[in-house]
């Protein structure tokens, strides 16, 4: 026990010249890339990779919410179920639901409840599931991030995307989205949403501890990081939709062959230039 401590006291995440380990600034994201409607049964879908993460989101509804009990006249429900794979972390996971996942997934389904139009949907359930098929940390920002694309997807009206970051703190730096490593011998996570059209922020956690103004600077980092994210995100929804002459022109049944107009027919009152 003491040797672990020892080793995580040891362990300098960031290097003589201010990179951190796998090479970021400390203001720096890890590759984001998001497709939209990737799973053909699904509502609505997306598939993120946030460095080492891999997750996926699949979206239903708002359809008539099971079991009847739990209906609410007024409005929809929106739940959200997060799930991690056996094979997602280096020691396999055991599977199922287990204290994380399900805190992590009430506080996605809250975040996402303030942004839906539920009102519009009495009875009904919109359905999240988030799939996290490689971990990296930051999942739940990684999720939750795809899953908003899923929504749209899903034609869910919503006042606007719902968009995740964290920054945290190592080796007494605040720094942007921590990977695995900086997540486990750091100091402090703070993963945070927004509503970038408005800017309510609609998740906010922290594990770890932050002094006032390093929370503010973690805020600060996660904010602006929010906005290149949203631009992600819309470019995403833009890209499933966006349809071009092409994609009409390959969807398009084959044109039938050109109809070769009859000659016409004299009439009878049709008289010849003589005449009669
Ligand atoms: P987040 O993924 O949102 O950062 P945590 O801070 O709880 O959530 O987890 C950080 C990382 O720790 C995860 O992304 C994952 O890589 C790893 N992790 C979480 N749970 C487990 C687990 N049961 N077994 C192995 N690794 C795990």
């Amino acid at each position: 026990m003491e040797d672990i401590e020892h080793i995580e006291k040891e362990m300098k995440l960031i290097n003589s010249d201010g990179r951190r380990l796998d090479g970021r600034s400390f203001d720096e994201l890890r590759p984001i890339r998001i497709e939209a409607g990737v799973l053909r049964r699904a509502d609505g879908s997306a598939y993120i990779e946030w460095g080492g993460n891999k997750v996926l989101a699949a979206v239903y509804g708002p359809r008539e919410a099971h079991p009847r009990h739990l209906q609410d006249p007024a409005r929809a429900l929106v739940q959200c179920r997060y799930n991690m794979a056996p094979f997602s972390v280096s020691d396999r996971k055991r599977p199922g639901p287990d204290r994380r996942s399900v805190e992590i997934s009430k506080v996605i389904s809250e975040a996402f409840s303030s942004v839906v139009f539920k009102e519009q949907f009495p009875r009904t359930s919109v359905d999240i599931f988030i799939e996290v098929l490689q971990a990296d940390a930051g999942t739940r920002c990684a999720g939750l991030t795809a899953a908003s694309v899923a929504l749209a997807d899903a034609g869910v009206p919503m006042r606007d995307l719902v968009t995740s970051c964290a920054s945290g703190k190592i080796d007494d730096v605040v720094c942007l989205d921590l990977n695995k490593d900086e997540d486990n011998f750091g100091d402090a996570d703070c993963p945070m949403a927004i509503v970038p059209r408005t800017g309510d922020v609609v998740l906010l956690q922290m594990d770890g501890h932050l002094t006032y103004d390093e929370f503010q600077k973690a805020m600060g980092l996660s904010i602006d990081a929010t906005k290149r994210i949203y631009e992600m995100q819309r470019d995403a929804l833009r890209r499933r939709y966006s349809v071009t002459l092409e994609d009409i022109l390959k969807e398009a049944p084959p044109a039938a062959a050109p109809v070769e107009p009859e000659p016409e027919q004299p009439r009878e009152d049709d008289f010849g230039p003589e005449g009669i």
